[in-house]
Order: C-alpha cells, then sequence, then structure tokens
C-alpha cells in the first residue's frame, strides 16, 4: 500500500470561486492566473474548474503551450511578457498575448518579422517597483509602441502593492489615472484583493481582473477576512492518515529537539506528512489539524515524513484516522489554508505553491 498521504483538487470548488470572484466585479471579464502551475494545484487538474473563465494569465512559455495542448483557443496572456526576442515566434505562433514592461521588450518586438501583429499590455509601474514604466515615462512607451506595425492592439495594466492591505489603493490609481485617462485600450488592474475589497473604485477601469488566490479559496487579507467571510472555498485539501500511536505520560518529549514536553498522559498521533511533503517546518505546537474531521493541535516539531497530533479531542482516533492537513474533510469541516500560513508565517500562496512533487494528487 503507498504511503496514505493525498492531495486532492476541488473541481467544484474552483468553479464556486470563480464565480464568487466574477460578481465582485460584474462587468469584468475574468483571467484566472495559473502561474506556478496554477498556484500548485496543477495547470491540467484545474482547467476544468476554471474553463469558464475568459482567458488565462501566466508567466511561462512552456505553461502556456501546456494551455493550448488542453486545447484551451481563448485569451492567454504572459503577465512578464517575453525573456528573450525569440519567444516571440511562439507567442505569434500559440496567438498569445503579452505584458510589455520595459524598453527592451520593445526593442525585441521592433525587431520581430511577424505575420500576425500582436496583442500587447503596456505595463505602468505605479508605485509597486517592480515591474512596468513610470508614469513619466509610460506615454513615450505607449506611443513608440503604437508606431510598431508589429503590433495591433494595446491594453493598459498596472499592479498594487497594498490591495490587501491599509495604505490601500488610492496613490497608484491616481498615478494610473492622470497618465491613461485619455489613452484608448483595456484597462486590467486588479488581483484577487483589487476585486474583492475595491470593487467600486475599480469598476470604471476593469475591463479586465486579475484573480489568482481568490481563485484557489484562500483569503487575499488574512487574518482580517477569512476565505469563509469573502465567501471562498478551499480548492487544494492536503490529507493523510495516523500511521502509530504514542501513549505519553507526564514529562515525555516529543520528536526532534524534545520541543514539546507532556504535562500529564497524553495521546498522540503520528500523521504520515512532513516538510519533505510541503508542510511547513515552521509549523509548531499548537498549529490547527483536523482528526476524523475534529480541530485538534499538532505538537513538537514537523520531521521531513512525519508529524505529531495531540488525540485528547478525538479518544475514538486511532491507527488509520483521517487526518486533514489544510482545507476540506470528509467530515465537511474545513480547515482553512489560511491559518496553517499564519502559524508558519507565510501565506497560504506558498504553501499551495510548495506542494511536493511526491504527494499525489486527485481531481474530484
Ligand atoms: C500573480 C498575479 C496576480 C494574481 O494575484 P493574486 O493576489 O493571487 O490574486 C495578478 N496580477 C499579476 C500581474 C500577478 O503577477
Amino acid at each position: 500500500m503507498p504511503r496514505p498521504i493525498l492531495a486532492t483538487i476541488h473541481t467544484a470548488a474552483l468553479v464556486h470561486n470563480l464565480t464568487r470572484v466574477r460578481a465582485a466585479a460584474p462587468d469584468a471579464r475574468v483571467w484566472a492566473i495559473v502561474k506556478a502551475n496554477a498556484y500548485g494545484h496543477g495547470i491540467e487538474r484545474v482547467f476544468d474548474g476554471l474553463r469558464s473563465a475568459d482567458g488565462f494569465a501566466l508567466l511561462d512559455l512552456a505553461e502556456a503551450q501546456r494551455l493550448r495542448a488542453l486545447d484551451w483557443r481563448g485569451p492567454t496572456l504572459l503577465l512578464e511578457g517575453c525573456f528573450d526576442a525569440r519567444d516571440l515566434e511562439l507567442c505569434s505562433r500559440l496567438g498569445l498575448w503579452h505584458a510589455v514592461h520595459c524598453n527592451e521588450q520593445i526593442d525585441m518586438l521592433a525587431a520581430h518579422k511577424t505575420q500576425l501583429p500582436h496583442r500587447v499590455f503596456l505595463k505602468m509601474n505605479s508605485g509597486m517597483n517592480r515591474l512596468g514604466f513610470t508614469p513619466e515615462r509610460y506615454r513615450a512607451a505607449w506611443t513608440r509602441l503604437n508606431a510598431l506595425p508589429q503590433v495591433e492592439e494595446i491594453s493598459l495594466m498596472t499592479h498594487f502593492s497594498d490591495a490587501d492591505g491599509p495604505k490601500g489603493i488610492a496613490a497608484q490609481l491616481k498615478a494610473f489615472d492622470s497618465v491613461t485617462h485619455d489613452l484608448p485600450g483595456e484597462r486590467t488592474l486588479s488581483n484577487s484583493a483589487g476585486a474583492l475589497r475595491h470593487g467600486d473604485l475599480l469598476a470604471e477601469r476593469s475591463d479586465w481582473i486579475r484573480p489568482g488566490i481568490a481563485v484557489y479559496g484562500s483569503a487575499p487579507d488574512f487574518p482580517e477576512h477569512s476565505a469563509a467571510e469573502w465567501g471562498l472555498q478551499p480548492t487544494m485539501t492536503l490529507a493523510s492518515r495516523i500511521i502509530g500511536v504514542q501513549n505519553l505520560v507526564a514529562g515525555d518529549t516529543v520528536g526532534y529537539g524534545s520541543s514539546f514536553t507532556a504535562q500529564g498522559p497524553l495521546r498522540i498521533g503520528v500523521v504520515a506528512c512532513g516538510y519533505a511533503d510541503g508542510y511547513p517546518r515552521h509549523c509548531t505546537t499548537g498549529t490547527p489539524v483536523l482528526v476524523n474531521g475534529v480541530r485538534t493541535r499538532m505538537v513538537g516539531r514537523v520531521s521531513m515524513d512525519m508529524l505529531t497530533v495531540d488525540l485528547t479531542p478525538v479518544p475514538d482516533a486511532g491507527m488509520g484516522s483521517e487526518v486533514t492537513l489544510w482545507g476540506q474533510s470528509p467530515k465537511e469541516s474545513v480547515l482553512p489554508i489560511d491559518e496553517i500560513a499564519q502559524a508558519a508565517g507565510t501565506v497560504g500562496y506558498e504553501l499551495m505553491c510548495a506542494l511536493a512533487q511526491r504527494v499525489p494528487v486527485v481531481v474530484e
């Protein structure tokens, strides 16, 4: 029998979340973001659940090819554009739209011999200071692109640094508006947090929204809001089983470094899941976990292949009992991935993306 760990991708939850995000921007078209192999879920595994999206956006040409191999003929956007002049060939052949964020990418386009002109998304650095033309240089870039026979249509794009937090989007929105107000072209500004939290402000400038994390059922602004509060459902469950039980007495310790000491008699379960499966090693005693759908806590350190849980709240649990590390339990209780991420000092995004290769995955 294989080791009992298993990840499940929930198609119905993907469908539900996409509908939920659409409702936040009812007049916008939706790019489902499937970069990083669909946030660790697997592009092929989420495709059915997300096929009603208006387009897919990602970073990697290889991932775009995988979408085309699934027979996706609709809009496909490379969020960081081309990394090399040769990439433009594939963009032409596969009909990919691509971001343009620097002059070097305009040079590549100007030198490109293409049959079909390209649709590009001109990216403004409105304050994030990652990719894009500054507001001062944006119109010159637009004018240059607009003069190229290789370019068919220019859309306008920026990305917010604080859509999920107290600083908000006002300053970046002002920078974007002041430079683009009289330019033609479709606009795309919002990630999940922008769409969910600032939908009203952004409605006029949202020809397309770009939700990623919300589609995968994690709250972009946890712990201010939980996924459930946003009406989102987990799309990935990581589950395993208890493969050992120990009965401790006061003073016994658990695991490497003896970081946990039992205060009295304590039954613990040993779970077939460790950091080599993508469960974060930074989680310590107290991290929530479900056993037979009942909430309990992890105790001691996470090791490579195992972790240990307190069985006190689930006296009937034992060898073979179901353990939910995050996601949906068979008992219909939910353990939000955001709570595990918080216990590890990170975000749900990272846990999804870090699901290890060795974990078998099923789609339901
Ligand atoms: C990843 C990404 C998104 C999606 O962000 P979420 O926070 O996951 O919704 C949107 N736009 C760009 C440019 C991105 O790189």
